[in-house]
């Protein structure tokens, strides 16, 4: 297979050749961080977003105790009353570091621009001495020292154009890191724009607050200034009342979302991995405080093995605990769930104990109460607050039950658990896994190269494809009835157009399961081809029954 950067142009490739993923308003050049899904790529994203829906809210799993969770769905508004923001720590809080390039005007994020040092064209050691060269430095815009090196390799023209002939002994400093380095080590070079090579003209890091801001209503001013949701978690936490007020709800339970979420990155980059406009499915799971270190880990099984479940069985996806110097300040666990895309290894999905560090924040900036009542374990306590045991004075058993109430172990902020995930990196992790070439016969027999999406059957955008072999004797009309009654129950594609090899390589590309091919035999026996997508098997198989066949053979997936 090709090398990571070549596989992952291919995968573009073939999103957009198959209408998986279209850059947004192409027509008008794009723009960038945002992006289209086509008729493919919507199939599938709703599908993970079913698929996850249904695993969690509707079904959801079995929790630690073997038995039944509780979840509840919700769908909050985009925008929201922008003290939600304030009390959530977005305003002040929600940046990232930016540098600016005071010549082309291009902005890169400070903890993932490198600066790199390679060698001038020609530059051989003299001596074993003679270890470092001559400093030639580049800039480049990555998140590892390792992707800094691999951009800015020799064959670069931005590189060879500044006299750099090949790596070596090549090295990649944060441009913070660099920049101390500069202060003691003075024959070090001002590092270059990594957009336009200038020399010196890269500003200092400065905070950058990625809220898309706008205004409700006609007056554009500070008091009708809004934010797009960079999160659909908040919303949760600002509904945490309502629900537990409407649903009747005993702790331990969860809320979940899916919606769009907004950030303005700095650097919108690996195709869809790092948008300015996204899906993020999230759950905030509320918990006792003392069960809450357990209910971390199980949730934190719980979501890496959904996406072992859709497919992603290779070793490129990972579980990753966070070490105690990563943890943001209320975190008492987190971990990632990380893929290793051809781009480099990121996030998929983070789960965190966030404790009542949400609930406390909105219940501060709001003046609501957001604690929890154990209704039952008062009732098994209450019998202590009876009078004889207050020598018969019924006021002072009232008010020690009143004051025992108001706290633990009665009444308390539920800790909370945050599996918090996106649907466009989850839709990205599945195309690369699904993404395959190996060989298949052409119509004469030879084998040529085929692309393949090996995706989930749950995920697959098209379920079945029927085919009649050929436009004629009667196999279009049957291919049609059989196209129709599978799409009662399924996505299905009818194609009629070309040599069938072609068409069993297009469904391929598509990730499309089963093609069902109407032939010859169809008008003899009655029964029909069905080919399958990994092994090329075909089987025949009575029509009457197909539709009960393939979705046997889909829902065991
Ligand atoms: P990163 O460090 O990669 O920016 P994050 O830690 O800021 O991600 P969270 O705030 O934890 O991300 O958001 C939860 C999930 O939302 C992420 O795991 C990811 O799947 C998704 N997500 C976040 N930012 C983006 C984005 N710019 N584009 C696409 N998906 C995103």
């Amino acid at each position: 297979m090709a090398n990571e950067t070549d596989l992952m142009e291919r995968i573009v490739a073939l999103a957009k050749r198959r209408g998986f993923i279209f850059p947004s308003s192409e027509i008008y050049g794009g723009l960038n961080g945002f992006w289209d899904y086509g008729p493919l790529g919507v199939e599938l994203k709703r599908n993970i977003k079913q698929a996850w829906w249904d695993d969690i809210v509707r079904r959801p799993p079995e929790g630690p105790d073997g038995g039944p969770i509780e979840m509840v769905g919700l769908d909050c508004s985009i925008i929201m009353n922008p003290t939600v923001w304030e009390a959530s720590g977005h305003v002040t809080g929600f940046t990232d570091p930016m540098v600016d390039c005071k010549e082309c005007k291009g902005r890169f994020r400070a903890d993932q621009l490198f600066v790199v040092q390679f060698v001038s064209a020609g530059w051989e050691p003299q001596s074993s001495k003679d270890e470092m060269p001559p400093a030639i430095t580049a800039a480049a815009v990555a998140s590892t020292p390792e992707e800094a090196i691999s951009l800015e390799e020799p064959s670069n023209t931005k590189l060879k154009a500044m006299g750099v002939g090949r790596a070596f002994h090549t090295r990649a400093w944060l441009i913070d890191e660099y920049r101390r380095t500069m202060a003691d080590d003075k024959s070090l070079p001002e590092p270059p724009c990594p957009n336009c090579g200038a020399v010196g003209s890269l500003t200092e890091a400065r905070q950058f607050n990625l809220m898309f801001e706008s205004y409700a209503g006609a007056v554009q001013n500070e008091a009708s200034k809004v934010y797009l949701r960079p999160e659909t978690a908040q919303g949760i936490f600002a509904n945490f009342k309502n629900v537990l007020d409407t649903q009747r709800l005993k702790l331990p339970f969860g809320i979940a979302q899916i919606g769009k979420a907004f950030r303005n990155e700095i650097n919108p980059r690996n195709y869809t991995f790092r948008s300015r406009e996204f899906e993020q499915m999230e759950i905030e799971f509320f918990c006792h405080p003392d069960d809450a270190d357990r209910w971390y880990t199980w949730w934190r099984d719980a979501r890496y093995a959904w996406y072992v479940r859709h497919g992603l069985t290779s070793d490129r996806l990972r579980l990753r605990d966070h070490e105690e110097d990563e943890l943001a300040h209320y975190a008492r666990a987190c971990a990632d769930v990380e893929y290793a895309f051809p781009f480099g290894v990121s996030e998929l999905e983070g789960i965190a104990n966030r404790t009542d560090f949400d609930l406390n924040a909105h219940q501060e900036h709001s003046g609501r109460d957001m604690t929890y009542f154990d209704e039952e374990a008062w009732q098994r306590d209450a019998g202590q607050y009876k009078a004889e045991n207050y020598g018969g004075d019924k006021k002072a058993a009232k008010q020690a039950a009143n004051e025992a109430k108001q706290g633990m172990p009665y009444r308390f902020i539920p800790y909370v658990i945050e599996p918090s995930g996106g649907v466009d990196r989850a839709a990205l992790a599945f195309l690369c896994e699904a993404y395959d070439e190996d060989e298949a016969p052409d119509e004469k027999g030879e084998a040529q190269s085929r692309t393949v999406l090996r995706l989930h059957p749950r995920l697959a955008p098209i379920k079945v494809a029927v085919f009649p072999l050929v436009k004629k004797d009667g196999m279009p009309e049957k291919a049609q009835a059989l196209y129709r009654a599978c799409r009662e129950q399924m996505t299905a594609f009818y194609d009629e157009k070309g040599a069938v090899g072609r068409r069993y390589r297009r469904q391929d590309e598509a990730g499309t399961p089963f093609c069902v091919t109407v032939d010859g035999q169809t008008n003899e026996d009655g029964t029909v081809t069905v080919r399958d997508r990994d092994s090329m098997e075909q089987v025949r198989v009575p029509s009457e029954g197909l539709v009960a066949w393939l979705q046997e053979r889909l829902g065991r997936a």
